[in-house]
């Protein structure tokens, strides 16, 4: 989903970019409210039209981004980081790279989006109060008091809809995490609220299916693919919730390979490639200078490397250096290093201890560890899971 999205600008170091789809979006909005919308509540020329409809749009999105933005600003007052927001067919998502440590950030967190989009609604809505003049006199509804009754709607449909009880909307989290304060469980809330999104589902799409056997057929269809949307997500959250509760209570230390190979920084790329991966099957190897560990080397790298380079570059020059990359120690919680080897791009994370290197996780390393305890069938958690 990250890939063909342009960088739009950043606020408080945040990214904020637009997916190619919402371009898309952006038209066909500015389209309705220009072709549709509009003229059906006012006479103008146009122009006035098409005007009037992009900046409706434009405008619609800035405040479904400050929804996010709300949503972030409190997750980054909790000490958690969002790199970025990602503008999309559907409104917007921000990533937020871990989940909030307690109940009560949880809760703040979640309603502070929908709390933004009830905001602005009041301040359209007050907008358009001030605009709306004498209907009797121009014979509709002036442009400009059409345009914030439009935002004012919009916004506050918005906050409804995030409020629905389906994790992990926003109301499914605030759901969530009143759970997760009365049973200090967040995989027992988390499950609750998945249950819950799907029932909230599961009515949609019934809801949708009566509609268009009503002769509602466009809402229906709407109607019940909002619903079919709502269980993916919740499918997918309790997904992820199995996956944390099997890496619950164990470390990195545990799951990390030990025996990789080291290379001295001066090999070049082909005698890497055949003298070792091609061999060994191993895909990552720290690169040692004078006897110090001075960053890693993977497949990753050298696939970015032409292969015609490979014999006249040494591996020093492809690496990801030991400053740049992010390290955990052997008693790091497994779930934790899942979080960052979720993260855009990275696949592996070293292992440190007291300044020194001492093995690898990679994602294979946990998928492998992960199989084996399914097959064999061991109990979720060797010790009581502790909040992620
Ligand atoms: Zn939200």
């Amino acid at each position: 989903m990250l890939q063909g999205a342009v960088k739009l600008f950043t606020v408080r170091g945040i990214e904020i970019r637009a997916d190619y789809s919402w371009f898309i979006v952006l038209a066909l909005v500015t389209w309705s409210f220009a072709a549709q919308a509009n003229p059906a509540e006012f006479q103008a020329p146009a122009a006035i039209y098409i005007l009037l409809g992009f900046t409706t749009s434009v405008v619609l999105f800035l405040s479904v981004l400050l929804h996010e933005l709300a949503h972030s600003f409190v997750a980054m007052s909790h000490g958690i980081r969002v790199p970025r927001i990602t503008l999309f067919i559907f409104g917007a998502a921000a990533q937020i790279e871990t989940e909030p440590k307690k109940a009560p950030d949880e809760f703040l967190m979640a309603l502070a989006g929908p709390a933004a989009s009830v905001g602005l609604a009041a301040v359209y809505g007050a907008l358009w109060l001030l605009f709306r003049g004498d209907l009797i006199e121009t014979g509709g509804i002036p442009p400009l008091a059409s345009f914030f009754r439009w935002l004012a709607y919009i916004n506050l449909f918005l906050a409804l809809f995030n409020l629905l009880p389906g994790f992990p909307l926003d109301g499914g989290r605030v759901f969530r995490s009143i759970v997760w304060g009365i049973t200090k469980n967040v995989g027992k809330a988390t499950r609750i609220a998945a249950a819950v999104g799907r029932g909230v589902a599961v009515c949609f799409i019934f809801l949708g299916i009566w509609m268009v056997f009503r002769g509602a057929l466009f809402n229906g269809i709407w109607i019940a693919f909002i619903g079919w949307f709502l269980m993916q997500a919740a499918t997918s959250s309790s997904r992820q919730q199995v996956l944390k509760d099997l890496l619950a209570g164990h470390t990195a230390g545990e799951v990390m390979w030990r025996d990789c190979p080291f290379i001295d920084a001066r090999t070049t790329v082909s005698e890497l490639v055949y003298n070792q991966i091609m061999r060994t099957g191993r895909r990552c190897f720290p690169v040692t200078a004078d006897g110090n560990v001075s960053g890693i080397v993977t497949i990753h790298n050298i696939k970015a490397l032409d292969q015609a380079q490979w014999p006249n570059t040494a591996v020093a020059a492809i690496m990801t250096p030991a400053q740049t990359l992010k390290t955990v120690a052997p008693e790091t919680p497994l779930t934790r290093v899942m979080e960052m080897v979720g993260a855009d791009g990275v696949n592996q994370v070293p292992v440190v201890k007291e300044g020194k290197f001492i093995g690898m996780v990679t994602r294979e390393a946990i998928m492998d560890f992960l199989r084996a305890k399914t097959e064999l069938g061991l109990p979720p958690s060797p010790q009581p899971a502790a909040a992620p």
